[in-house]
């Protein structure tokens, strides 16, 4: 499996010099400050472990990982073992459970409000447990459950997927209220540019390229670090198009007629927060 293979290594006395050359490069502000980051992982499949070991090699400060499925142990205990040995600083959590059952969402739920046990203060205030969760599951069903659970915390998320012939892939980045909620827009008719649909269907036996996870892994990532550090443009969405090396982006505004009450609930907070929004703006 995936999972297995990720190879461990000694990690040496400073692991994060490299990292630290960010910060006097002047890219990063604060690289730091990824240590007292909470990132949830759904999925631990081709794109959610890869996507764990990049956040393990950037030194993150915890990581909760989900998923459902078993590779001999349960993927999340692999994903856990490996991972503490890459880097041990980082707080693994482990979650081997269905998202779209009841019980499953519960946990889920719950696990999303809890507070990392090492970070004592937050500067931000926030009452979330985690700063970012990451969608890197392969069915629908679970992806509208990431969708239900953000919009209720109003949690920041980014969704990925790789296409059933994959060769195509996309990221998108979801603030409830602010941006298009996973059902606001119906995925598979979205006008992007990529022809290939990029969300497998049920009962399809898919293809797989470990290359096309690797890079949206890699988009899914770095898009990561930007949000939670700081630097430079989070794309809201993001496709790849392999077969042309094309990288189409768009925007995605939530949809006032939107099915989903938490998303709508959302939309009217941002709307009403919008002087709040204009004062602090100005004031910058
Ligand atoms: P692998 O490539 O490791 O064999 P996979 O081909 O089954 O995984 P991927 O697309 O690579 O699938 O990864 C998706 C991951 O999301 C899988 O590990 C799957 O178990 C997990 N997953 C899908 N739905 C759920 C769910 N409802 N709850 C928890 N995990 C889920
Ligand atoms: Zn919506």
């Amino acid at each position: 499996s995936k999972v297995k293979a990720m190879s461990a290594e000694v990690v040496d006395s400073n692991p994060y010099s490299r990292l630290m050359a960010l910060q006097r490069m002047g890219i990063v502000e604060n690289y730091e400050r990824i240590r007292d980051f909470s990132v949830a992982i759904v999925g631990i499949g081709g794109v959610g472990s890869v996507s764990a070991e990049m956040l393990t090699r950037c030194g993150i400060g915890r990581l909760l990982l989900y998923d459902y499925d078993t590779v001999g142990m349960t993927k999340t205990d692999a994903a856990v073992q490996t991972l503490s040995e890459i880097n041990p600083d980082v707080v693994l959590e482990s979650y081997s459970l269905n998202i779209t059952t009841v019980k499953g969402f519960e946990v889920f739920m719950e696990s999303l409000r809890r507070q990392n046990p090492k970070n004592s203060v937050r500067d931000d205030a926030r009452s979330a447990g985690v700063d970012l969760v990451l969608s890197c599951v392969d069915n629908y069903e679970a992806r509208m459950v990431v969708n239900q659970a953000c919009n209720e915390l109003n949690q920041t998320w980014i969704e990925s997927g790789v296409s059933e012939d994959a060769v195509s892939g996309h990221i998108q980045l979801l603030i409830p209220g602010e941006t298009a909620c996973f059902a606001c827009a119906p995925p598979l008719v979205v006008a992007s540019g990529v022809d290939e649909r990029t969300l497998k269907r049920e009962g399809v036996c898919a293809a797989s390229l470990p290359t096309t996870m690797g890079v949206v892994a890699g988009l899914l990532v770095q898009n990561a670090l930007k949000f939670l550090l700081k630097f430079g443009e989070v794309s809201p969405y993001l496709g790849y198009n392999s077969l042309k090396d094309y990288f189409p982006t768009m925007e995605m505004k939530p949809n006032p007629q939107c099915s989903n009450s938490a998303c709508l609930e959302r939309q009217k907070e941002y709307l009403l927060a919008k002087p709040v929004r204009d004062a602090l703006a100005k004031a910058k």
